[in-house]
């Protein structure tokens, strides 16, 4: 479905697409000049390399609607930076940096005109795919590539509801090599336990603990929080290092909260809950900073604190967000 054939705000969040594409091409030698196509009007052969064998990865970031008028991309530079990271995991051709800033910035100019005022944005999502037309190439890397930045205006990503969330100690989200990498062959690989735990649980996703630590959920990182205090795992190559976890610990510092970033077990999750102050959320850039009310710890429902929204969660969400449409300035490091 296209912008202009309905108000993104009010559509599902990823439903609705700008009509203009920015994509460039390697040819298996060197990156080609970027065009501005009809999102329509891009296909790919039923053989392409990554159809077959997930050699993809992606990135999201949002362009928000400033305060003055302008539309400004949030901290694009750390999506870049990730997906140069993603595509050398996967032996795919690294787009350089100055590729990715000049398709973000077409993407954001050439549809401009769907970008919802705030709190909506224009969701980027700029994707590589490994194109060689060769499904015998199942041990090898694709030498061609599609780079494209795919718009996307959006409202709320989160249910309006305190999430309920499942947490899961025996099976990890993916394997260790690949925890972060932003890449489609990741959420495959999550899927089955998301939906069980959705059927059994009407949960609305799952925090990953392999060995009994908390790491985090399908597509978000997971923080703990009360005031003046912000827990969270240490960065590890088995998950993925969010935009939105970086941002929220350089705000909580910024605040002189006590910030910790541990490792933390179920158990202690499970005590932490107890406190009267508790808060939790799912950090990433789709989601922003959404509270979690109800833990599922071996089919026993936990409560997080009041299991309401907390004064930590709304303190950190509001500055973010007010950062975000340039209510605000900070200096991220
Ligand atoms: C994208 C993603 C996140 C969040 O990253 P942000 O940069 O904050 O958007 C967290 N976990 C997974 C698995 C993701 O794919």
């Amino acid at each position: 479905m296209s912008a202009t054939e309905k108000t993104a705000t009010a559509a599902a969040f990823g439903t609705v697409f700008g009509e203009h594409l920015p994509i460039a091409r390697f040819d298996g030698q060197a990156w080609g000049t970027m065009e501005v196509v009809p999102t329509q009007s891009v296909s790919f052969g039923v053989a392409t390399h990554c159809l077959h064998y997930a050699s993809e990865c992606f990135e999201g970031l949002k362009a928000h609607k400033q305060v003055d008028g302008s539309i400004k991309a949030f901290r694009a530079e750390k999506n870049f930076a990730r997906l140069q990271a993603s595509a050398e995991c996967l032996y795919l051709p690294v787009p350089p940096t100055e590729l990715l800033e000049e398709l973000v910035a077409a993407a954001i100019s050439a549809n401009a005109s769907v970008v919802p005022d705030s709190p909506g944005s224009l969701y980027l999502r700029p994707n590589l795919l490994g194109t060689d037309l060769n499904i015998g190439a199942a041990s090898k890397p694709s030498k061609t590539a599609a780079l494209y930045v795919l718009a996307s205006p959006v409202g709320a990503y989160l249910p309006p509801h305190m999430l309920r969330i499942v947490v899961e100690s025996a099976i990890p989200r993916t394997t260790p090599q690949f925890g972060r990498v932003k890449c489609g062959a990741n959420y495959a690989m999550a899927l089955g336990v998301i939906r069980k735990a959705a059927e059994e649980h009407d949960a609305d996703q799952v925090l990953f603990a392999p060995g009994g630590f908390i790491e985090e959920t399908g597509a978000a990182n997971f923080v703990l929080l009360e005031e003046g205090r912000l827990i969270t795992s240490p960065l590890s190559d088995s998950f993925l290092h969010g935009v939105t976890r970086d941002s929220l610990l350089q705000l909580a510092r910024s605040l002189d909260w006590q910030v910790e970033e541990r490792p933390v077990s179920v158990e202690e999750l499970v005590e932490w809950c107890k406190r009267p102050g508790a808060e939790a959320g799912l950090a990433g850039t789709a989601a922003i900073l959404g509270g979690v009310g109800t833990l599922i710890v071996k089919g026993e429902e936990i409560q997080v604190g009041t299991g309401k929204s907390g004064p930590a969660t709304e303190k950190l969400r509001g500055m973010l967000t007010e950062i975000q449409v340039g209510k605000r300035s900070f200096d991220f490091a």
